[in-house]
């Protein structure tokens, strides 16, 4: 590719960003980003938050060796300041089902013979065992899986904040408050000739690269269900200081059938939990698809369902019992892009020259921020996607498959309408 080539990257997304800047250091240099948020690191982003998982394991040791190359690039200066490797506490509790367990084995099988992992796994089969990684628990954990020292969690928003202005830094424009409201064609239809915005705005570009995330299928009807939104409910507790230093340096804790937290946020003293939850769906008619639905993002998610504030008090219940009573804040579903086999889509349109989609996050691209742009690069300048498992794949839709990593049942929002719970609701209980 012509290194004077007009890019333009719709979503400042984790991809979104990710692409600018690893184009922008590879010398690209007319490199322009639309971001509807108005502020960065971008309110709808499913990156932007407290903080993300960053650990090798992987069903599928494809995925392993890639999180180990990202991992690599969170020590290197850029990231390193965000990355935080206080291990990762990875278990099955007592009722966990089958599935559960599975899934726990291959993650653990996909590092455990590998040179990077020597020494730096414990078997966990009891709260003794726990409490050596973790001697603040103090709830009955009959928990068991493994201890991996070699992982830990990124601050997420700030890791995105660096990255922004890196991509500044190296020339990059990034135009925030700009929604996009159509991708614009040649007159023959088959050129993609770049977007327009609400505002009315046309960005004009040889090459458009669409990074929308879980809203994806909204600006490009036509990838149908191969992408399908998935949410999934975050929340907050409020600590002191004095909690927060007692919790300092705690593992990543995932217990795989209840849910997981990270060691408290060192500025808002905040414990983020998310509760295991196969995730929400949210569909729409549309009529770009067969069956006429599609699964898009609402435009609010400032709640939890009251069965996943039950999960988290659960999972507070089971290691800090102390704690899992207090009222819930910051609550939220963030959303995702689930493909059918939870592989990533970067591939050109078919049909459609100058447009790439990045997207099928699947919920497991945080941890590759600092990498995948580099995959979107290599597409770019070959110009197909030689990794068969990454290209478009016209007819596969996602919608009701049981994905081996996600436990429990996916379940559309408006089976939960009568759940919801706001922080609001939290703070009236208190009263
Ligand atoms: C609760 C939760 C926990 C997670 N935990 C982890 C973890 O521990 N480790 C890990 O590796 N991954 C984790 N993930 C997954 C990770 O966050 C996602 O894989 C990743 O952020 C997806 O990046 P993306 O760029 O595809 O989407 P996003 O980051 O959501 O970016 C899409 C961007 O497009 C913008 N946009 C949307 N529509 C428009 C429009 N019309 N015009 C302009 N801009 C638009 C949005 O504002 C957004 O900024 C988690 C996800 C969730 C939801």
């Amino acid at each position: 590719m012509d290194k004077q080539a007009s890019i333009l990257i719709l979503g400042a997304g984790t991809f979104g960003l990710s692409t600018a800047y690893h184009l922008a250091k590879a010398g690209y240099t007319n490199v322009t980003v639309l971001e509807k948020s108005a502020t960065f690191p971008p309110e709808l982003s499913a990156g932007n938050d407290l903080n993300k998982i960053i650990r090798a394991e992987y069903e599928d040791p494809f995925y392993a060796e890639l999180a180990l190359e990202a991992m690599n690039a969170w020590k290197s200066p850029l990231f390193t300041p965000y990355y935080h490797e206080t291990g990762y506490l990875l278990c099955n509790s007592a009722g966990a089902p089958e599935k559960s367990k599975i899934s726990l084995q291959k993650s653990l099988d996909s590092i455990r013979q590998r040179p990077e992992f020597e020494n730096k796994i414990t078997p966990v089969n009891s709260r003794d065992d726990i409490r050596k990684v973790a001697p603040a628990f103090d709830g009955p954990m009959l928990w068991k899986g493994y201890f991996n020292s070699y992982a830990g969690y990124a601050h997420a928003a700030d890791a995105m904040t660096a990255v922004y202005s890196a991509c500044i830094a190296l020339g990059v424009t990034i135009h925030l408050n700009s929604t996009v409201q159509n991708l614009t064609y040649s007159d023959s239809g088959d050129i993609c000739t770049g977007a327009m915005t609400t505002k009315g705005t046309h960005y004009t570009a040889s090459t458009t690269i669409l990074t929308l995330g879980a809203s994806l299928a909204s600006i490009l009807p036509q990838i149908k269900r191969q992408i399908i939104a998935k949410g999934s409910p975050v929340a907050h507790i409020q600590l002191t200081p004095r909690e927060a230093a007692q919790l300092r340096g705690i593992p990543v804790t995932y217990a795989r059938d209840l849910g997981f937290f990270f060691e408290p946020d060192v500025r808002t003293q905040q414990l983020k939990l998310c509760p295991a939850n196969a995730g929400y769906t949210h569909y729409h008619h549309h009529h770009a698809t067969s069956s006429g639905l599609l699964s898009l993002p609402p435009s609010d998610n400032s709640f939890v369902a009251a069965r996943d504030e039950a999960a988290i008090r659960r999972l507070l219940r089971e290691t800090l019992p102390e704690l899992a009573e207090r009222p819930l804040v910051g609550r939220r579903v963030c959303w995702c892009a689930d493909t059918a086999d939870s592989e990533y889509v970067i591939d050109f349109v078919p049909g459609k020259k100058g447009l790439v989609v990045v997207t099928g996050d699947s919920a497991h691209a945080f941890k590759m921020l600092p990498t995948l742009g580099a995959w979107v690069r290599e597409v770019l300048e070959r110009g197909r996607q030689d990794r068969e498992r990454w290209r478009w794949k016209e007819g596969s839709d996602a919608a009701g498959v049981d994905i081996s990593w996600r436990v429990g049942k996916t379940t559309d929002l408006q089976e939960v309408r009568d759940e919801i719970r706001r922080d609001e609701d939290a703070v009236e209980a208190k009263l």
